[in-house]
């Protein structure tokens, strides 16, 4: 998608500061971090919403999860915890349309999210 923002980044056109880079996914700092510690994990593959993921792409999820999983340990938060979330449309906040699992941690964290 030529104008998607982390396509964009994906290619290297506008720059971010790349924290992990796998096969089919990478992540980045979030450039508005909402915690101590708040990573963007983002397909290489462009999807606008989780709504065009299915089982043709569980090989991608577990990806995701490796990434998670490998950056809450870099970062220190496999033992303190951390959340995985992502949005999905208008109403739950998602602002750029390619599908992005925000890592957040590094303090306590509040149940429901507003
Ligand atoms: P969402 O609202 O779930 O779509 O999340 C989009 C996230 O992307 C927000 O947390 C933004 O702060 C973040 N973001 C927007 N532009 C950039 C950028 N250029 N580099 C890193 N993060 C960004
Ligand atoms: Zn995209």
């Amino acid at each position: 998608m030529s104008d998607c923002l982390f396509c964009k980044i994906e290619k290297g056109d506008i720059p971010a500061e790349k924290v992990y880079d796998g096969d089919s996914v990478f992540a980045i700092s979030d450039i508005n971090p909402q915690a101590p510690v708040h990573l963007l994990i983002i397909p290489k593959k462009h999807y606008s919403t989780i709504l065009e993921l299915d089982e043709k792409d569980q090989e991608l999820v577990g990806s995701v999860f490796s990434a998670a999983n490998c950056l809450a340990k870099d970062y220190g938060l496999d033992q303190s915890g951390f959340r995985v979330v992502v949005n999905c449309g208008a109403e739950a906040g998602q602002s750029v349309f390619h599908v992005h699992y925000h890592l957040l941690g590094g303090r306590a964290m509040h149940w429901p999210p507003g």
